[in-house]
């Protein structure tokens, strides 16, 4: 037998104890053994950690690096909102596509392969950061899958002329529909106006919801009822949802089981949320990160993802996913190795199953696609901020990050 190229010596995530031959051949993942009998061009990796890429579940590509361009003072929501509505009257698909690449690069770099963005759209930038978007998606389909959630940042209802808009993206190609029912007054009236999009054009859906820290309303509470009353199970995500940070363990665990029988995921933003909750007080600060590893237990599907990069809503961001799941540890005190685990799951195969991707997994037939760790373990992933050495999309190599060398005393 002969493959177009062997990793020899692979522990593949979920299965680590073990030390596995992958063989590839035509693009596929076509032989998973021990010790694989075979011939082809082989490399050994010692024993490493081979996962079947990096995944962001929500960013916004096309608000990223605008840090020169935005003044902010107090660090809220609404002045991040407002500052950003003021620089998108400056956008156009030329910068938008300028600093999409420059970002959507930054994460391919450090193994991320598959990717949600949200994207603006409304009355006043109209198509034009979509329009972007598609030929990004289309320029970088070599090393990362890209998929486009249009939403309307700035209000549906309360804005006249948006819908219209949603409707334009979606038939010009957004994958997903998105949503933020806060900016809206009337919040149900939001959800219900994107559930019938998603059911017209027959696509998942992701809202930003529920944030804050006051938890007497729960917009979450309506998105699980539509997602019952129109079969929408599986096919939602909710961002952030930095109210259940606000809740007793007890009613956390009760909401954990309605998202679960709803099919309902959750998508937790640690950085975003640290950066924006809580500034109203002054000492002891809430962190409003919502405890998605418990979640996680009570049957949800999960995922933490980075949001924001270099922008008014968070002035941070390598796209790493591995400094997010380790930043979320440290945030949610975890520190078993089963959790630890369990975080880098939540940007890699939990992230795939919430945006229901088909061919995510180091599996015989599935693409091949992996991105090689510098470490053993999932746990030891996050726990040491392990780097990416290499990334291969359909059997080619994509990314090489050769390893830091130190040189010795003369
Ligand atoms: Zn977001």
């Amino acid at each position: 037998m002969s493959f177009d190229q062997i990793f020899r010596n692979a522990r593949i995530a979920g299965r680590e104890t073990e030390l596995v031959d992958i063989g590839i051949s035509k693009g596929r993942f076509a032989a998973i053994e021990v010790k694989l009998d075979a011939d082809g061009p082989s490399e050994d990796l010692g024993g490493r950690l081979a996962l079947s890429g990096l995944c962001e579940t929500h960013i916004h590509l096309d608000k990223s690096c605008l840090l020169g361009r935005c003044k902010c003072e107090k660090g809220t929501l609404d002045e991040a909102i407002a500052a950003v509505a003021v620089a998108k009257k400056g956008f156009t698909v030329e910068d938008v596509h300028a600093r999409a690449s420059r970002t959507i690069e930054k994460a391919i770099l450090q193994g991320t392969q598959r990717m949600r963005t949200h994207v603006e759209v409304d009355p006043r930038i109209g198509l034009t950061s979509l329009e972007a978007l598609l030929d990004v998606k289309r320029k970088y389909a070599w090393a990362i899958d890209l998929r486009l959630c249009v939403f309307p940042q700035e209000g549906l209802l309360d804005d006249p002329g948006c819908e219209e808009v949603m409707v334009a993206a979606l038939e010009k190609g957004a994958d997903v529909v998105g949503g933020a029912p806060y900016m809206d007054k009337d919040s149900h009236g939001q959800i219900a106006r994107i559930f019938a999009l998603a059911q017209r054009f027959d696509v998942d859906i992701d809202f930003h919801l529920d944030f804050g820290l006051d938890a007497s309303h729960l917009d979450l509470l309506e998105v699980c009822r539509q997602a019952d009353a129109t079969g929408w199970e599986g096919r939602v995500a909710i961002g952030h949802v930095t109210k259940l940070s606000a809740v007793p363990e007890s009613r956390l665990m009760e909401l954990g089981a309605r998202l679960a029988g709803a099919g309902v995921a959750l998508t937790v933003l640690p950085s975003t949320d640290l950066f924006l909750i809580g500034r109203d007080v002054d000492h002891n600060v809430p962190r409003g990160v919502t405890p998605a590893h418990k979640l996680m237990h009570a049957g949800v599907t999960t995922s933490l993802s980075t949001n924001n990069v270099l922008n008014p809503f968070t002035p941070f961001g390598d796209c790493s996913t591995i400094r997010i799941a380790n930043l979320y540890a440290n945030i949610a005190q975890v520190g078993s190795p089963s959790g630890m685990a369990a975080c880098l799951d939540m940007v890699s195969a939990s992230s795939a199953k919430l945006m229901n991707l088909r061919d995510y997994g180091i599996a015989v037939g599935n693409s091949a696609d992996l991105v090689v760790l510098d470490c053993e373990s999932r746990a030891q992933a996050v726990a040491e901020l392990a780097q990416p050495m290499f990334a291969v999309k359909a059997g080619r190599r994509t990314v090489t990050r050769p390893a830091p060398m130190l040189h010795g005393p003369a």
